[in-house]
């Protein structure tokens, strides 16, 4: 019988060379008692990401080239937090981040060879956080301590919440956080006037304008912001511009795509995530900065437990000090895999073949009386509804709620929703690895299915 349980004396003991024969067979039967757990127990709980219908929120993609740089990065198990505790983690991080930074055409300074770079985060969310408090701490040395109440944010009301939470922690006073409208007129990006008169408007009352966060590929429906014109305005009132492009970053790896990063060159710092849309095992956030000193400024600690000659001598780079924890896993081996195994070519025609996926459902949906495209696709997302009987939008609300329900229950598929402009909008992300042209269509069928019987046609 083998043990449920194994103690690490009894493993020792097994590792023993006399046992070298018993050991390998032992551990794959325990391995095989295991499974069987796994496949009773879990995976009947599990909502499988990697699923090719799986079209929710946003992808994170898996890949075998992430798995192996992921399954490398826990068999070295290094907490690289400075230069000095595993060189070759920092050296690569910062290098596959300036292949990235090229690929996506960045602007020089937000290469590692001058005082910008890029640095691996585990989330979008802690990227926002730590270049606001960054941005935070630039200001209050220009303005006073004493000024933490006075400095206000502004956004679009499509920024994701990962803002607002950067807020809460960062102790913004929540009267002086602008979520500035952004509507259907502009397909839901901020209009740069309305950015402008807030601006003056604060100013005016003595408040203080410290930081802005643009979009490139909102949550709800892939909105894009105009970078450089909000830029301008971020540039003359001394105001830190951070570019989330959580998710549609990994498009801009095309040159058709690369527009949508236009005005980049005006942004003090920029987001993707390599683990959403580009092969990358989660977690793996890409956060570039123009200048490294306002992270460290506000972030270094030099413990005595920490000192090392590398680091007192300031030679090197130590991530401990652009992000919030200490500790932190080399990331950067699944990313350096996937660029290495797929190269950038593949890489392109992988998220052009999910948006070309995504150009024909939305035909689909186009063609359909009963349905309508909510909002222009841009990327791989479509943003879809039934259409209101008799212009009840609030019947026609609860109709696509329900149409969500019954798809999703369906238990073939999985999608996600939003709202804009108050219409609840089905969101079908396409972005997972397997996905092909069979199962949109298949999904497509199911979501028709669903809709008429919902229609009672
Ligand atoms: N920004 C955008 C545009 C997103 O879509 C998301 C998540 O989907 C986030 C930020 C937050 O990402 P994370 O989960 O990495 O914090």
């Amino acid at each position: 019988m083998v043990p449920r349980f194994i103690s690490g004396k009894f493993v020792a003991n097994l590792y023993s060379h006399e046992n070298f024969v018993a050991v390998p067979w032992l551990l794959v039967a325990t391995l095989f008692l295991y499974l069987a757990d796994v496949k009773t127990k879990i995976l009947p709980g599990i909502t499988h990401w990697q699923s090719p219908t799986f079209y929710a929120y946003y992808p994170s993609n898996s890949s075998v080239a992430g798995f192996l740089g992921e399954m490398l990065s826990a068999g070295l198990g290094i907490v690289g937090f400075s230069w000095v505790t595993s060189p070759a983690a920092t050296e690569l991080e910062m290098i596959v981040l300036d292949w990235l930074a090229k690929l996506l055409n960045l602007p020089e300074q937000f290469l590692s060879k001058g005082n910008g770079g890029g640095v691996i985060q585990g989330s979008a969310s802690e990227a926002i956080l730590v270049v606001m408090i960054g941005a935070r701490e630039k200001v209050l040395r220009r303005v006073g301590k004493n000024a933490l109440g006075k400095l206000v944010v502004y956004s679009s009301d499509q920024t994701h919440s990962a803002l607002q939470k950067a807020c809460q922690i960062a102790g913004i006073h929540p009267e002086n956080c602008r979520v500035l409208k952004a509507d259907s007129s502009t397909n839901y990006a901020l209009r740069p006037e309305l950015l402008q008169e807030a601006v003056s408007k604060d100013i005016e009352a003595g408040l203080i304008p410290f930081f802005l966060c643009g979009n490139v590929g909102t949550t709800s429906s892939t909105a894009v912001d105009p970078l450089a014109a909000l830029g301008k305005i971020a540039k003359s009132n001394e105001i830190w511009f951070h570019v989330d492009a959580a998710y549609a970053g990994s498009a801009c790896i095309c040159p058709e795509y690369r527009q949508y990063i236009d005005g980049v060159e005006t942004a003090d710092s920029f987001n993707m995530n390599a683990h959403k849309w580009f092969l990358t095992n989660f977690d793996c956030s890409l956060l570039w900065v123009k200048d490294q000193y306002v992270l460290t400024e506000a972030l270094s600690t030099n413990p005595e437990f920490l000192k090392n000659k590398a680091s007192q001598a300031n030679l090197v780079v130590d991530y401990k000090d652009w992000q919030i924890p200490l500790g932190r896993r080399f990331r950067s081996l699944k990313l350096w895999m996937v660029l290495r195994l797929y190269g950038a070519e593949t890489l392109k025609s992988y998220i052009r073949n999910h948006i070309k996926l995504a150009k024909d459902l939305e035909q689909l949906v186009s063609q359909d009386p009963n349905f309508e495209v909510v909002t222009p696709r841009i990327f791989s997302l479509v943003c879809f509804r039934i259409l209101p009987v008799d212009n009840d939008e609030k019947e026609c609300n609860n109709r696509n709620r329900n149409l969500l329900e019954a798809v999703n229950s369906s238990g073939k598929l999985f999608l996600s929703h939003t709202a804009l402009s108050g219409k609840i909008v089905l969101r079908c992300a396409i972005g997972a690895p397997l996905t092909e042209e069979r199962h949109v269509k298949e999904t497509w069928k199911v979501i028709q299915e669903e809709a008429s019987r919902l229609l009672g046609k």
